[in-house]
């Protein structure tokens, strides 16, 4: 049957703008494009930035956030949201607000802290409300290991204490955690551990040796959020999307003379 345009799922990206096209909203909404679900975005912040670092920050004033989630979300059937970079408590606030009045349902989110220069992209007192107020409005939050010591103490040093992650990430609300090991040294494998406060399910891929890694993050969860949006289960959307960004890095582009994006289209 051919597909019409109403079929299209809408996928919503509230996030920071990359202008170097590798993170942030511009990697989401590749993403979408790619999954073939529709993307629409609510930019909460603008970065000056390419593969050598962030250059710059201009936060979008917080009525002007709720204007475009109001715009897009009174308007059209949002299947999945994500959330990457929220930038202040008061946009974090903004933005769970939002969610809530639309009842927007399939939330991911990518609970940004850094950039992998080390930039900030989040206040540091943002975090406690990421960590109270966003993380109980997630169907699955997608930490990498740095962001799961900094919202929950909890360092991890091998695949063996990803389970003790996911159990604190677990406690403070969302309903899936997935644990990204990826930043683990000396693994073969890239080690994700899924869980729900019953089942963890390991998510394993092939170690890749690319170091255009810009954008995973972004990607991982923009794909978690479409591949939601078309219907799938949780644990069915996740090992989706870890072979999607897996082959994404694998891909990764030698564009800049810094961190190269990975290829969102491979
Ligand atoms: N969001 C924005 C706007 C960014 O600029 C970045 C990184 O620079 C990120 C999110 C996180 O990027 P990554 O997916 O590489 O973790």
């Amino acid at each position: 049957m051919a597909t019409t345009s109403s079929d299209l799922p809408v996928v919503l990206t509230i996030a920071g703008s990359d202008s170097g096209g590798g993170a942030g909203i511009q990697a989401d909404l590749k993403t979408f494009q790619e999954h073939d679900v529709f993307g629409t975005s609510v930019i909460v912040a603008l970065t000056a930035q390419n593969t050598l670092g962030v250059h710059g920050v201009h936060e979008v004033p917080a009525d002007f956030v709720t204007a475009q989630l109001d715009a897009v979300a009174s308007d059209m059937d949002v299947r999945a949201t994500k959330t990457g970079m929220l930038a202040t408590s008061e946009l974090v606030h903004t933005v769970v607000k939002g969610i809530r009045r639309h009842g927007l349902t399939n939330v991911v989110v990518d609970p940004v802290a850094a950039s992998k220069h080390g930039d900030a992209l989040l206040a540091p007192e943002a975090l406690a409300t990421v960590r109270d107020v966003l993380l109980p409005v997630a169907t699955i939050v997608t930490p990498n290991l740095g962001e799961v010591a900094l919202l929950t103490g909890v360092e991890v040093t091998g695949t063996d204490d990803l389970d003790k992650a996911a159990e604190a990430m677990k406690a403070l609300g969302p309903q899936w955690v997935l644990i990204k090991g990826g930043h683990l040294p000396d693994n073969l494998e890239a080690v994700d551990l899924l869980f729900d406060g019953e089942r963890m399910i390991e998510i394993a891929t092939a170690r890749s040796a690319s170091t255009d890694t810009h954008g995973t993050g972004c990607t991982l969860s923009s794909a978690i959020a479409a591949n939601l949006a078309k219907g799938m289960d949780v644990p069915s959307a996740a090992q989706v999307a870890k072979d999607y960004i897996t082959g994404a890095i694998t891909h990764g582009l030698r564009i800049g003379a810094g961190i190269g994006p990975v290829d969102h289209g491979w």
